[in-house]
């Protein structure tokens, strides 16, 4: 089957056509680098992920960009801006230095999540701050065409230059693009009275003169979050590029402007496929959110014993389009799957390969048929447990290359762990085991809660208990 894809610019599944042969170039709008990503923003870069590893099973070879947003739009130091909040809480000073610092620390935080989720690294993570120059090419065409206009710096802090929405016509008339989609949309148009249409948006901003700021023919200031992205997608990719990705949540705003920006300056489209991850929900119902206090890290799933692909596998249960609503029994039960998986393919180590595959990727076949209905990840994981039943080993790794569970060396990890479990530990966990069997709830509760306070976790499958060291 020919690998299809839903795209938001024509709201239907297509087929992926690229614009060079067997050769996919993909951009992810990557992280603000201000905090910690939440294992929400995570979903975003295993869709990245699980849609490049899709492409290479397909036989293309992929160039893949994700960006590091490591500059804010201040307009002074005491602005709403990420960057700008994301100092103050640290109590750095409010400098170029002290930003790239703050950028830098949560960046290699970012990188250390994407490794331990088994994301494949992109050919290329450029970081905003380096790209002024690439800004500063689109906004001066933009201006020399005039679609795009000076604010004064009156009303203070709103003083930039403006992208005119008017002069692209097609602004919020294309599928998923329509603009009145969203009814938060309209809450995140800037008031501003200078402006020459509500919805025309910041290429530039003015910063007051006092404060540190990249020079620009404009005058000094910073770039508009929209702008760097087309800069860095058109530098490393080239205008236009095949796919584009990013939360739904980028869809009426950031995504709007990139396409109307690069489209009005250098009149081809920005890429042709764009495809948007839904939500990773609290329990209230509400989006997580690094700028609300209910956010959870990675870090924080580890510290309560959480494996990290254990939550790769909680999300791949999921479509990337439908919205995740967080639990951690649900998440508890992906862990107990996951290990059960790699328990079981411990189990095939040394078995007969009896697939119908060689262990080298074919292209092809029931796998690539069910991930190339639109990244059908629920599916591919259900077939998966078909392939464990039938103690296809060869096969079972062939899915892995595209779900990323990295099965075979987790499994092996897993038994050596095992393997050294301390005695009163073993023992906890056999009395444990011995109560649940005898259905005595309440001693197996309070033998698992002594277990964990020892450092371990236990997750329970029907060949008995899995035990491992938190934070491994
Ligand atoms: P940001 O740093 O806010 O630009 O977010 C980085 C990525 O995470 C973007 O692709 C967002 O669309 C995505 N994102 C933000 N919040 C969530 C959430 N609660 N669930 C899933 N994805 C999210
Ligand atoms: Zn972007």
């Amino acid at each position: 089957m020919v690998l299809k894809l839903f795209n938001t610019l024509t709201r239907t599944k297509e087929e992926f056509k690229p614009l060079r042969p067997r050769e996919a170039r993909l951009y992810h709008c990557g992280p603000t680098v201000y905090n910690f990503v939440h294992i929400g923003n995570l979903r975003a870069y295993v869709l990245a992920d699980i849609l490049r590893r899709t492409l290479e099973h397909n036989g293309y070879e992929v160039k893949q960009v994700l960006n590091i947003t490591d500059v804010g739009e201040p307009t002074s130091d005491e602005s709403e801006d990420k960057m700008a909040k994301g100092l103050r809480r640290e109590g750095k000073p409010f400098t170029l230095e002290a930003m790239s610092e703050l950028g830098e620390f949560y960046t290699k935080a970012f990188l250390q999540d994407l490794q331990s989720l088994n994301i494949q690294p992109p050919s290329v993570m450029p970081r905003a701050s380096k790209y002024i120059k690439e800004d500063i090419e689109i906004i001066d065409i933009l201006l020399k065409k005039d679609i795009a206009y000076k604010i004064s710096d009156l009303p203070a802090q709103a003083g930039g230059i403006y992208f005119d929405t008017s002069k692209f016509p097609e602004y919020g008339t294309r599928g998923g693009f329509k603009l009145g989609d969203t009814a938060k949309e309209s809450a995140r148009i800037a008031i501003n009275l200078e402006k020459r249409n509500a919805r025309d948006f910041a290429l530039w901003k003015f910063a007051s003169s006092d404060l540190p700021s990249f020079q620009s023919p404009f005058g000094p200031g910073f770039p508009g979050w929209h702008i760097e992205c087309s800069a860095m997608s058109r530098k490393y990719l080239g205008q236009p590029f095949d796919i584009h990705t990013g939360g739904i949540d980028h869809i009426p705003t950031h995504h709007q402007n990139e396409i109307a920006q690069s489209e009005a300056a250098y009149g081809v489209p920005l890429a042709n496929y764009w495809l948007h991850s839904e939500f990773v929900k609290v329990p209230s119902g509400e989006k997580m959110s690094k700028s609300e206090e209910n956010f959870l890290t990675l870090k924080k799933l580890t510290e309560k014993g959480i494996h990290p692909l254990a939550y790769r596998y909680y999300l791949l249960q999921t479509h990337y389009r439908s919205p995740l609503q967080f639990s951690w029994e649900a998440l508890a039960g992906a862990q107990t799957a996951y290990f059960k998986l790699l328990h079981a393919f411990a189990g095939l180590r040394g078995s007969r390969l009896i697939g119908d595959l060689p262990p080298v990727r074919r292209r092809g076949g029931k796998r690539q048929d069910i991930i190339n209905d639109d990244l059908n990840t629920p599916v591919l994981l259900a077939h998966l447990w078909e392939l464990v039943k039938e103690k296809n080993r060869s096969a079972i790794l062939d899915a892995d290359r595209i779900l990323g569970l990295d099965i075979e060396n987790q499994a092996q990890k897993l038994a050596e762990e095992t393997k050294n479990i301390p005695d009163e530990i073993q023992k906890l966990a056999g009395a444990r085991e011995d109560a649940r069997r005898a259905k005595d709830f309440k001693t197996s509760d309070a033998l698992r809660v002594q277990i964990e306070q020892k450092g371990f976790t236990v997750s329970d499958t029907n060949d008995g208990s899995i035990i491992r060291r938190v934070g491994i």
